[in-house]
């Protein structure tokens, strides 16, 4: 049982230099009671470090807003960011092995395609689900739901 509050504020901490590198600002918003889920806590981190390290390389200002919540009976990891977006006919093949968008490349960041492929497989492997909205030129938003672990803490 890991409290996701726990990984992810040490995922948002190893990524604040880069970020505060950047000049972006890099929020974190978490409740006062635990997120607990059911996962091996090196995956978790695996997760929450493709996804909050992604938010901060594809944006040039402005920044990332990380929170995490109950969302009915879920546990929500939403990452949120003010950066170049992900243009519309790109959705389709953004969790494939190896693809990336095309104004991802133009912007110079370096990148091997994987970090989604793995994301997707880590929630899978949870029971969990993800969703991505995004605006090129505006930024883009991640959500994660994960089921909370048995006997969990989790406030209502
Ligand atoms: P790496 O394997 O090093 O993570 P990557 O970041 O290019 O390389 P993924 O993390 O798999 O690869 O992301 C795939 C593609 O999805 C990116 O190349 C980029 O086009 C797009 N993408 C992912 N996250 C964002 C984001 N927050 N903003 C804009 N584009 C994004
Ligand atoms: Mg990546």
């Amino acid at each position: 049982r890991v409290d996701l509050r726990t990984v992810v504020s040490e995922v948002v901490e190893r990524l604040r230099p880069v970020a505060e590198g950047k000049g972006l600002f890099l929020n974190l918003e978490q409740p006062a009671g635990p997120l607990d889920v059911y996962c091996d806590p090196a995956d978790l981190d695996r997760l929450a470090v493709n996804l909050v390290g992604n938010a901060v390389k594809y944006t040039a200002s402005g920044g990332v807003r990380v929170s995490l919540a109950m969302a009915g009976d879920r546990v929500r990891l939403e990452v949120v960011d003010t950066g170049i977006g992900i243009p519309r006919e790109a959705l389709p093949s953004l969790f494939n092995e190896f693809y990336r968008a095309s104004n991802a490349k133009a912007a110079g960041e370096s990148g091997t395609g994987l970090g989604l492929a793995i994301v997707k497989l880590l929630v899978g492997r949870y029971g969990g689900e993800i969703g991505v909205a995004s605006e090129e030129g505006k930024g883009t938003t991640m959500t994660v739901t994960l089921p909370p672990s048995p006997g969990s803490r989790n406030p209502a």
